[in-house]
Formats: structure tokens, C-alpha cells, sequence
């Protein structure tokens, strides 16, 4: 070992390569001790597995050697040679390195521009591989700027030099250096790596061996093998992710029981009862879809998807009543206090007179009233517990908890469903009003059954949408101060609280954005100030919150200025205006989200984006809303224009980052991933049979007990 912790002596490392495995720490391979591995560590690369998998992030092609004499101008040639004599001369703007190199067929001349460095690296006597294009000048073949090595012991005669990966670097860590190492890995790839599927499976879906493709993603021989490379480990990639999703599903069902509910006649139209209009076909189809999971003694697992104001809380709250119908507890959780008793209030307007004991825990609930309701909880006294996340808090006890009620559950993520489950095993049904595209669906949140409402309940008005520009804001003014004469009411939705940036030191101000706190000032007083207009906001105190909102929601406020806050869960049918300020700020699955706070009723409404900006993405972005209303189609848009990385972290669903494959251009592998992973898990649920075992090791080396596989296995 040297001083630098590079392994260094011949012995240890040949000893070291032949017991490479896929999990043995890099460390120990040939170039790398202590210090590189930190620095590896860095990058996400800990074994010897993860070096296979640190893919280029582009490829050189370079050709075989040819002779001398068969160059060809205008082509893309290595040549190998014997330098026979160099020249430098120094011009004042100029400096020119030329070498001489001949072979067994000819000689050529080789020159490099601002070639100075060149003169303590290149002397006669050297053999060098070269590699660029072939120019002709004063009718004589000639290499201009190449690529070279000198050949010799480290660099013997081989493309592979300057051929195949070109790796994303770090400080310390050059991509010449990471592909050196990663060499020594590849060269014992063929042993290390195991295959994972038989060959009439490879045959039929004209995928090559798993051996092959370590190989050729690293050093492609050409474009067309790095492609079957790619294609390859993309869908090993999504086909592990999908079985991961499968054993996580399989578990849920077969490892644990729920109480079934029975959803008799009776029941039904009890329950039906209580809404003061017929439900959607849409609607129906979820119920009946719950309904026959709820009856089973195996836990629910269930999304349900529709946009804003598709009709999903009364979905869920026939679900509540049918658990409730069935003797057990229900928790319906949201994502923030607004959302929360913005459930509770539409509970209570449909189950007035009802026996059914429900109760809205909220975090400012302290002392003997917290115990207090506690206490019901726990015996069974409450039926219908309503609260935020804070309800996943240890101390709160069900005495049968029968049915998890989770909205919005794009903010929450696996870890809390799993959280849940330790509890007890309730039925599960997520809520969320961001639709999610189909990619997302299959992989996000791939371990649950999707139910879908497309159509909204009848009577909705239709919403208009316009982008206002800085010379038309005085005319939207008017516009909207007729709709309050009116009697209707409007949102004013800003992207910051104030114009000073927390967390700057200086409290820097951002003087392009406006805020809502002094645009509430200027709207009150100069705008509309014979009008009522209030100010919402994230850090008010809950109760000024609950206190705006419930004004707001009687009529008594007209101007709602606020913060996303109104994002979730208002539902103000009479609010018929909505104007966002800084539009350009928003992503296109929030702006959708906050428009669709108006068209509740059966008024027209008025959606003013204010917006400048020369951002293309932010342009396409503000036309998409201008021209749909349909939320799978902004989402769609959504994960194209933002790409998916940005859209969901796959580590914070609790998968694996994708390092090769994308869900959105490889949608197709992606489907065959899925269906072949779940007909995996429906034949060989443990992944016992031989055949299996590979796959079954990568698994685990790939989750490790983050899905419990360990316990599966
Ligand atoms: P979401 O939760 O999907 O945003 P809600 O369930 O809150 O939607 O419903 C939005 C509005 O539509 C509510 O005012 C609700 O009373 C009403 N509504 C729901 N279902 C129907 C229906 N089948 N017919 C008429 N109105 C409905
Ligand atoms: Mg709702």
C-alpha cells in the first residue's frame, strides 16, 4: 500500500481480483485503496456491483488501427506508429507541434495546434496510437489536433483507449481514471456477473445475456451493440423495481389480515342516504371497486385518483361509513390542518344527525382535552378520527382500527403507509388529486390497485383561463371588481409571504417576485378598497387561519390574498375568480391544483395567470393551462417537460434510483418489465426455485430490507 492508499504492488491486487465479488467493497480493487474509495463513495459507488453499474454518460466510438497507407481523407482513423522525428516551432500568435510517424506501409504527418505541452511528452523513438480525422494538405495525408497515447507497458496496442465510456467525474476522480478502474471490474465481469433469465425468455424478447451487456456498456464496439446494452440493463433495472413492488403487494396481502367489511344492501343505501344527489357513474365504479377489496380479509391497498372536485371525498367517506357500518375505527389523514378540517367540515354536512362519533384531532390540541379524546379513541367511543400526519404519532391508540382514509398522498410517501401498517393492518385507501400519469402510477405508487374518477359531477361551470401581461393588470382589476359587485368572490394567490428572502443573511429582497403580505396591504387600500379583503398564509397562527377560511367560505371576506395554502382542499363553490401572481413560479401540477379551487359551482369562472417571463419552459408551461383543463393531460405534460427526475425521487417512494432506465422514454420496457415481474410473483412468490436465485440475490442486494424482503426470502 502507498502513501496515497492506493493499492499499488501486483501481488495483492491479482490476488484480490480473482476473489471479486459484486458486493466486495471497492477498496480492494486494483487502483483503488482508502482515499479513492472515499471519494468514490461520493459518487454512490461503495462495491464492486455499483463501479459495474456507474454507466458513461457518453461513448466514444474509435476504429481499429489501419496501416498508413490506407488512410482516407475526410475519415475517422487510428493509426499506430513509430515517431521518427518531431519538430516545434513558435510563432507570435501561433505555436505548432508536428511529428513524423511511419509504419510498414508509409509515413504521415501528425499536427497539433498550440502543441507547446507537447514537447516534453512526444521524442522520437516512441511507438503512439492517434486517432482523429484525415485531412489532406499540400497533397499529403495528414492527422490535425489527434487524440494520442504513447503505447507501452500500461497502454498496450488497443483502441480502448480512447474507445468506449466517457464517466460523469468529481473532483479527484477524472473519468479517465474512473474508466481505468472500472476496467479492471469489466475484464472479470463475464464471472461476476450472474444471468438472470433462461434463454428462450432472452430469445423471445430479443434481449442479450446479462454478461454481454456489462461488457458492452462500458467499452461498445459499436453503436448498435451499445444499444442492446442499454436495452438490457434498462430493463433489468425496471424489471427488479417492478418485483420489488410485486413482493411488497404479495406481502401486504398474504402476510397480514384485515377485518373484512360487508357492504349488504342494507348498508348501501343507508349510506347513500346521506349525499343530496346521486352519485356518478365514476363514482359508483370506485364504490363497487373499494367495496369488494373491503370485503376481503386481505388489507386493502388502493389509490384512488381524480381531479380536483371529481367527486373523491365522497368516495372515501362511503368507505368510512361502510367500515364504520362494519364496527371498526377509520383515521382520515391529510397532509396540512387547512385539508383536515376542511374534511371534517364536509363529514359533518353530510352525516348531520348522524350517530356516527367523529372527531378532528389537530396539533394544537393539548392537555386534559387531548387525553380526554384520546381516551375515546381508545376505547372505541369515536368512530371517525380526522387529523394531519400527526395521527401516525405513536400515542394515539384505535381500540379496532378497521379502514386508513390517506389524501394527497403524493406528500406522504410509502414510509408513512408502512408506519401505519406496524399498528395494525387496515384497509388502505390513498386519496390524490394530482393525477398521476401512467407512468408515475406504475411506478411511484406500482404496489397499489388505482381506482379512477374521469368525470366530474354535472353543474359544473366552465373555467377560463387567460395570461394576463403587465399592461392589462388594471383592466383584469376592473373585470374583477364587477364579478364583486357581483357578489363573487376571488382568490389572489402569490408565491411568497414577503419580498424579504428567509434564510439570506442580510434578509436579501427579491424584488421581481411579489408578496403576498404587501400585496394585501396595496389590494385592501388601493385596488378594492370598498371591498373585504384578507390575508392567509402558511406561519399565521392555525386559529387566524381556521378563522379566514371559515369567514371566507360564509361569503363575508372578498378577496382571499394567500400563499399556496389554498392549494388543497377549499371548497368555496361561490369563489368564482382566481388570479396567480408570478404564475411562471408554479409548476404546472400546482397551478392546475389551484385552479381547481374555482368552477365548483355553476357560474362561470375566471382563472388570470399574471405572468412575465422569457423562460421557454415557463411559456409552454402557461399555454398547456391556457388550452386543457384536463389534469391527466397537464400531468402528462408535466413529467415530459420537467422529466421525471425532477417530478419524484424514486428513493423517496422507498425504490431505488434508476440509474439507466427512464420511466418516461422507456415506457414500453417498462410495461414488460411489470407484467413479467408480477407473473413472476403470482408463480414463484418466494423466489425459491433455482432458477430464481440470482434474481432473488440481486433483489435483496438492491432493496436490502427496505421491503422486507429479507423476511419474504
Ligand atoms: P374532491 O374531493 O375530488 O375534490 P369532492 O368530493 O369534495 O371532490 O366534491 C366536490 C363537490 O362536488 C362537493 O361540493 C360535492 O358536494 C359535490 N359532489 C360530489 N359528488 C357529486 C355528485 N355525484 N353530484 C353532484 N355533486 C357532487
Ligand atoms: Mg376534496
Amino acid at each position: 500500500m502507498s502513501m496515497d492508499g492506493h493499492t499499488t504492488t501486483a501481488e495483492v491486487s491479482e490476488e484480490s481480483q480473482n476473489r471479486l465479488d459484486l458486493s466486495m467493497p471497492i477498496q480492494y480493487v486494483k487502483g483503488v485503496g482508502p482515499a479513492r474509495a472515499e471519494t468514490f463513495s461520493k459518487l454512490g459507488v461503495e462495491t464492486v456491483g455499483d463501479l459495474l453499474e456507474y454507466y458513461p454518460r457518453d461513448w466514444n466510438f474509435v476504429p481499429e488501427p489501419t496501416k498508413i497507407a490506407q488512410m482516407q481523407p475526410g475519415e475517422d482513423t487510428a493509426v499506430i506508429g513509430l515517431v521518427e522525428s518531431t519538430d516545434y516551432q513558435d510563432y507570435r500568435r501561433q505555436s505548432i507541434f508536428e511529428a513524423i510517424i511511419s509504419d510498414d506501409t508509409g509515413a504521415c504527418r501528425i499536427i497539433w495546434f498550440h502543441g507547446r505541452y507537447l514537447r516534453n511528452q512526444l521524442e522520437p523513438g516512441q511507438i503512439i496510437m492517434a486517432s482523429g480525422k484525415v485531412t489532406l494538405y499540400k497533397h499529403q495525408l495528414q492527422l490535425t489536433n489527434p487524440k494520442f497515447v504513447v503505447l507501452d507497458e500500461e497502454h498496450p496496442r488497443s483502441a480502448e483507449y480512447f474507445s468506449g465510456g466517457v464517466y460523469p467525474a468529481c473532483k479527484g476522480l477524472s473519468s479517465r481514471q474512473i474508466k481505468k478502474i472500472i476496467g479492471r471490474v469489466r475484464e472479470a465481469a463475464d464471472k461476476l456477473v450472474p444471468e438472470f433469465y433462461g434463454k428462450s425468455f432472452l430469445k423471445k424478447t430479443n434481449l442479450i445475456s446479462r454478461k454481454d451487456a456489462f461488457q458492452w456498456i462500458h467499452l461498445p464496439p459499436d453503436e448498435e451493440k451499445l444499444a442492446q446494452a442499454k436495452r438490457r440493463l434498462k430493463y433489468d433495472e425496471l424489471f427488479l423495481m417492478q418485483l420489488g413492488l410485486a413482493l411488497r403487494r404479495y406481502k401486504v396481502q398474504h402476510f397480514s389480515a384485515a377485518r373484512p367489511c360487508i357492504c349488504t344492501d342494507e348498508i348501501d343505501s343507508r349510506i347513500r342516504k346521506r349525499f343530496p344527489f346521486l352519485l356518478t357513474e365514476d363514482q359508483n365504479d370506485c364504490i363497487a371497486e373499494i367495496a369488494a377489496d373491503m370485503s376481503r380479509h386481505t388489507p386493502m391497498n388502493r389509490l384512488l385518483q381524480g381531479d380536483v372536485g371529481s367527486g373523491k371525498t365522497v368516495v372515501a367517506l362511503y368507505a368510512a361509513l361502510l367500515a364504520v357500518a362494519n364496527r371498526t375505527q377509520v383515521a382520515i389523514m391529510a397532509p396540512t390542518e387547512i385539508l383536515a378540517s376542511q374534511h371534517s367540515l364536509s363529514i359533518e354536512r353530510y352525516l348531520r344527525n348522524s350517530k356516527v362519533k367523529r372527531v378532528l384531532v389537530m396539533g394544537g390540541l393539548t392537555g386534559k382535552k387531548r387525553t380526554e379524546l384520546l381516551k375515546q379513541i381508545k376505547s372505541g367511543e369515536v368512530d371517525i378520527v380526522v387529523g394531519t400526519v400527526a395521527l401516525l404519532q405513536a400515542d394515539i391508540e384505535f381500540k379496532k382500527l378497521g379502514l386508513v382514509i390517506i389524501d394527497e398522498q403524493h406528500k406522504f410517501g410509502v414510509e408513512q403507509r408502512a408506519q401505519l401498517r406496524k399498528q395494525t393492518t387496515p384497509h388502505c385507501l390513498v386519496m390524490t388529486a394530482t393525477p398521476i400519469p401512467r407512468t408515475l402510477a406504475m411506478t411511484a405508487f406500482g404496489d397499489l390497485d388505482v381506482s379512477v374518477i374521469k368525470h366530474s359531477p354535472p353543474g359544473r361551470g366552465t373555467v377560463i383561463t387567460r395570461w394576463v401581461d403587465r399592461q392589462d393588470r388594471l383592466k383584469a382589476h376592473e373585470f374583477i371588481r364587477e364579478r364583486l359587485k357581483a357578489k363573487k368572490q376571488a382568490y389572489f394567490v402569490y408565491p411568497r409571504i414577503t419580498a424579504v428572502v428567509l434564510g439570506t443573511p442580510y434578509g436579501e429582497q427579491d424584488n421581481d417576485v411579489r408578496a403576498a403580505t404587501d400585496e394585501w396591504k396595496y389590494l385592501s387600500t388601493e385596488v378594492f378598497p370598498e371591498f373585504t379583503v384578507e390575508l392567509l398564509h402558511g406561519q399565521m397562527p392555525s386559529v387566524r387561519k381556521q378563522q379566514v377560511m371559515s369567514e371566507f367560505r360564509k361569503g363575508k371576506i372578498d378577496v382571499l390574498v394567500s400563499t399556496i395554502v389554498v392549494e388543497v382542499g377549499v371548497d368555496v363553490p361561490n369563489a368564482t375568480i382566481m388570479v396567480i401572481e408570478g404564475a411562471d413560479r408554479f409548476g404546472l401540477a400546482q397551478l392546475h391544483q389551484l385552479r381547481g379551487r374555482i368552477g365548483r359551482g355553476e357560474a362561470k369562472s375566471y382563472c388570470f395567470l399574471f405572468a412575465e417571463t422569457d423562460s421557454e419552459i415557463a411559456q409552454s408551461r402557461l399555454e398547456i393551462m391556457i388550452r386543457s383543463n384536463d389534469g391527466f393531460e397537464i400531468a402528462e405534460h408535466d413529467l415530459r417537460l420537467r422529466g421525471p427526475g425532477e417530478m419524484f425521487s424514486t428513493r423517496q417512494h422507498g425504490l431505488p434510483d434508476l440509474k439507466i432506465a427512464n420511466i418516461v422514454d422507456d415506457f414500453d420496457l417498462l410495461v414488460m418489465a411489470r407484467k413479467n415481474a408480477f407473473e413472476l410473483v403470482s408463480q414463484d412468490p418466494m423466489l425459491t426455485k433455482t432458477e430464481h436465485r440470482n434474481i432473488r440475490q440481486a433483489l435483496l442486494a438492491k432493496f436490502g430490507d427496505a421491503l422486507g424482503l429479507a423476511d419474504v426470502a
